[in-house]
């Protein structure tokens, strides 16, 4: 099996792409619904950021307020330092269980859908390929505008430049998809990805090693159980 990164920039089109490639039948990790559902009460992460944040970090519902939440890591950076440190090894721990589950179903990769995959670089060195969903920046502000509405001018362009902007991701990926013209463009795209992904032999390598490591451990137990019964 062999991992896939795919990332964007605010309403780039990711949603869109990730939904046809899942409509194609491939596996798709969501990062982002994971770091949604691990800060869920009473998990573990949940009762660490109630410990070092306080309770001003609740809704009155007992959730985490991720707007207060996200308003005091935006203004301390230590404090970013310190809710990744509680977030990311349990988001670690439920995406590797999930990439298992899609290993022993048989799937040759796992697409892992990464909001900040680029940014941050450090999962970048697990995946064989990465996948950038790209458009040039006036029809993202343009998109962004007309599927937020509520967003003034000057707020979606701090979004968009809170973030990596995408011209300079775009040399950081193995593949991009241009997203900037129609949709059929982009799904022909997808489409082409998608039997680029097929057509890869890179899942043999960890399924030869499962198989040997596999055919060993029977050799061994077969060496054990000869011996015990001569
Ligand atoms: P992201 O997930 O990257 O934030 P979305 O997939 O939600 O972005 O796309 C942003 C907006 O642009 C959505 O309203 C979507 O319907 C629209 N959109 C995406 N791709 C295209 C396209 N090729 N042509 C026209 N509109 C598009």
């Amino acid at each position: 099996m062999f991992l896939v990164g795919l990332s964007g920039g605010i309403a780039s089109g990711k949603s869109t792409v990730v939904a046809l490639l899942r409509d194609l039948g491939c596996a798709v990790i969501d990062a982002d619904l994971i770091a949604r559902e691990v800060v869920q009460p009473p998990l573990k992460a949940y009762q660490e950021i109630v410990r070092s944040f306080g309770t001003r970090v609740l809704l009155e519902n007992g959730e985490i307020d991720r707007e207060a939440l996200g308003n005091i890591i935006f203004s301390q950076p230590e404090k970013r330092l310190l809710l990744n440190s509680i977030t990311h090894p349990e988001i670690q721990k439920v995406m590797l269980k999930q990439i298992l589950k899609y290993f022993v179903l048989g799937y040759r990769y796992v697409i892992l859908d990464i909001p900040l995959l680029f940014e941050t670089n450090r999962l970048t060195k697990f995946m064989k390929y990465t996948v950038l969903v790209y458009c040039d920046p006036k029809t993202q502000l343009s998109r962004l505008m007309r599927r937020d509405q509520g967003l003034s001018l000057a707020q979606a362009q701090a979004r968009i430049s809170s973030q990596l902007p995408l011209d300079q991701k775009r040399p950081l990926a193995t593949h991009v998809i241009d997203n900037s013209g129609a949709w059929e463009s982009t799904h022909q795209q997808v489409l082409s990805l998608h039997s680029h992904l097929e057509d890869s032999l890179h899942f043999l390598w960890a399924r030869l090693a499962v198989g040997g490591a596999v055919a060993g451990l029977g050799g061994l137990v077969t060496l054990l159980l000869w011996r015990f019964i001569s």
